[in-house]
């Protein structure tokens, strides 16, 4: 951006606005407390695969991981979890296509991708899946080959997962490159009724599939995304094994 220059020869910086506005285009509710949501953003607007984009109403601004890939903008995709008790998530749910947030100018944050490492070991609860979708969407989108994604996804019900019929189906026609597994950590509950994958929380289950997959710490990276009881205890297990372990904490 090319600063100009005033009468009296002061030069005039000029910046971007401090908040921007984005209009939803679209929703879908998941659960009666989860929901995907689809944001039109300024075309200024840009982004990392793993970033977060910090939006708001009422001047009551929280961040949320990007579902999406940069390759979709203008439209930006959310999940999003409702915390009944708290300030920006039940106005976001009274909110629908046409209505419109705040939003800041830059998407910020270091939960990345890391290239260096050729096995991707990627733990999260619920909405923590977001930024790992945008990494593999973004990943097959450029067509990169070199790195195998494992995806380890945990919730307490089989309806929670929001992205496993797009994992599942990558995960078929890319086996070589991505492999998921959800658990859910109630399945005798009967809202899980004919659950037959994985159960149990899905910090209980990484190192099992450490084992199963035959991931060293010399060439993997664990990023854990979601509940921060879940990520100490994912750290806990593997930062004494000599694993590196990066973390987005959610609440
Ligand atoms: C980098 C980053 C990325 C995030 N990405 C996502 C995302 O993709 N999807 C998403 O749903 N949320 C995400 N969050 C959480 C989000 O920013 C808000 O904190 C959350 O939506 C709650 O906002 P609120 O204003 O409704 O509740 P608040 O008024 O902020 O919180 C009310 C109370 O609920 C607790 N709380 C906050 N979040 C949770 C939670 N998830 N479960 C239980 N208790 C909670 C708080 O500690 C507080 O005590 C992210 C947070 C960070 C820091």
């Amino acid at each position: 951006m090319g600063d100009k220059m005033d009468v009296s020869g002061q030069t005039l910086v000029k910046r971007p606005p401090a908040v921007l506005t984005a209009r939803i285009v679209g929703r879908r509710d998941l659960t009666g407390d989860l929901m995907l949501l689809w944001l039109e953003v300024p075309s200024s607007f840009n982004f990392r695969p793993g970033q977060y984009i910090t939006i708001g109403r009422d001047g009551i601004e929280r961040p949320y991981s990007i579902v999406s890939a940069p390759h979709e903008l203008p439209r930006v995709e959310l999940f999003i979890e409702l915390v009944p008790q708290g300030k920006l998530t039940p106005r976001l749910w009274r909110l629908g296509p046409g209505d419109e947030v705040t939003m800041r100018p830059r998407a910020k944050g270091l939960f990345t991708f890391e290239p260096g490492y050729p096995n991707q070991l990627m733990v999260a609860t619920v909405t923590g899946i977001a930024p790992f979708v945008s990494i593999i969407r973004d990943y097959l989108h450029r067509g990169e080959r070199g790195h195998r994604f494992y995806v380890l996804q945990g919730a307490s019900y089989c309806d929670e997962f929001g992205y496993d019929s797009e994992l599942r189906e990558l995960a078929s026609r890319h086996p070589d490159l991505l492999t998921y597994v959800p658990t859910v950590s109630r399945p005798q509950e009967e809202r899980n009724a004919g659950w037959q994958g994985e159960t149990g929380r899905v910090n209980t289950i990484v190192e099992k599939y450490i084992e199963t997959f035959g991931l060293r710490p010399e060439d993997t990276i664990v990023y854990a995304c979601g509940h921060s009881g879940m990520i100490q205890d994912v750290k806990a297990r593997l930062l004494p094994k000599g694993w590196r372990v990066k973390e987005e904490h959610f609440d």
